[in-house]
């Protein structure tokens, strides 16, 4: 079996959910009849640019080797533009390694878990979403999670301090108005009406979405602390990173940090300084599960956790990727769970299931998903409408970090 090689490697790109963004998936083809491996390669707003690199710079290099050399593959997709990193290069690496370790399960018969080291845990504690206009919308959500079972809600009310402003708006200019300070004193007002809602045992978390200057950040994480959150998520752009010295020292909610990472130089110094809690990445962006195994394992080393990204614009084969690294990783923190429509779970048949407040896996060998190419050629993707998502303006008009 250690000779079988790559014979054909295919992208898709598909936007089965009309709210969500495109979608991209990478088939790697074998030698063997019927063996091929499925990895997720989504960079949603670059969706053709992540294809090109996979069908045209990818393909070529990779027909003819050996599936089993997942290492030397990943490394040789890495240096072989000289130039290295960056989101839409990672993904289409992302695409090619989850592919590869979805082939290697398969032909061990197990499940990806399992040659990553063996089940930690039976299923994956994941954080859902409380979201509303205004606080008593989100205090709705919030009390239907906790029905649903759920233990870790992570809360948001607004648009971040401001209506989204149509095309007229700023000169011209479309995007959401966004006021550092409203968003501040609304968070804090949305935290005090939750806790007095639903008391101290549900666990909190938020996503600063890296909007804020370092002032106004190093003042959220002290105000937070009356809250007791579970995490303050991505409080800086990954361009301040060194801040988080100054916020470390100063408060004591705990950080977590990194879903726009692409590079291991913006988050090494974090975890050799003990900067973060939680590592966030979202693992196509870093090149797949072979580098997202190694940042959990260098985390562990420092007592720092993972809560890998889960949001809309992933696979269900990339969710399943992030799941068999949570059922792994000894420092699993926590998963976020955006959840899995009913059109999607028809396209890929065996997605990670929902129970309660936790995300299970089917046990079979490799991811354990599949992808019905047929049906996911009814849902073509939109190249437009999502490349206007992220233009977010101060209440001048300057835009500013998404
Ligand atoms: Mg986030």
């Amino acid at each position: 079996m250690s000779n079988v090689t790559i014979k054909e490697i295919k992208t898709f790109i598909l936007k089965p959910v009309p709210t969500n963004p495109n979608l991209i998936v990478v088939k790697v083809e074998t030698s063997e009849p019927g063996l091929y491996g499925l990895g997720c390669a989504t960079f949603a707003y670059r969706s053709k640019a992540v294809k090109s690199i996979v069908q045209d710079y990818f393909r070529p290099l990779l027909i003819g080797r050996r599936v089993a050399e997942i290492e030397d593959i990943w490394h040789l997709l890495q240096y072989s533009a000289y130039w290295r990193s960056g989101p839409v290069q990672q993904n289409a690496i992302s695409g090619i390694d989850i592919a590869l370790w979805d082939i290697k399960g398969k032909m061990a018969g197990m499940p990806v878990y399992d040659l990553l080291g063996g089940k930690c845990r039976e299923g994956a504690v994941v954080y859902r979403y409380a979201n509303g206009r205004d606080i008593p919308e989100m205090l709705d959500e919030f009390h239907k999670r906790l029905e649903e079972g759920n233990t870790h809600i992570r809360v948001r009310t607004g648009s971040f301090g401001g209506p989204y402003l149509p095309p007229g708006h700023f000169q011209g200019k479309e995007g959401l108005s966004y006021s550092p300070q409203r968003y501040i004193a609304e968070l804090i007002e949305a935290m005090q009406a939750v806790r007095r809602e639903f008391g101290n045992d549900v666990e909190l978390l938020h996503d600063t979405h890296e909007r804020l200057d370092p002032p106004d950040a190093l003042r959220l994480a002290r105000e937070m602390e009356q809250f007791r959150l579970f995490f303050l998520e991505d409080l800086l752009a990954p361009e301040q990173g060194a801040w988080y010295r100054q916020i470390r020292a100063k408060s004591i909610t705990p950080l977590a940090m990194g879903e726009l990472f692409v590079n291991p130089k913006e988050w090494d110094f974090l975890f050799s300084e003990r900067l973060i809690d939680y590592i966030r990445v979202h693992i196509t962006a870093i090149g797949g599960i072979t580098p997202a195994k190694k940042l959990a394992v260098l985390g562990e080393a420092f007592g720092i956790k993972t809560a890998f990204h889960g949001p809309t614009d992933v696979t269900p084969i990339g969710h399943a990727a992030n799941l068999h690294l949570d059922y792994s990783c000894h420092n699993f923190g926590i998963q976020e769970w955006a959840g899995i429509s009913p059109i999607e779970q028809e396209i890929f048949p065996g997605c990670p299931e929902l129970r309660g407040n936790t995300v299970y896996l089917n046990g079979k060998p490799g991811l354990g998903i599949d992808f019905d190419e047929r049906l996911a050629a009814k849902y073509p993707p939109d190249d437009v409408s999502w490349i206007h998502r992220w233009q977010m303006r101060l209440p001048d008009g300057t835009i500013h970090t998404p």
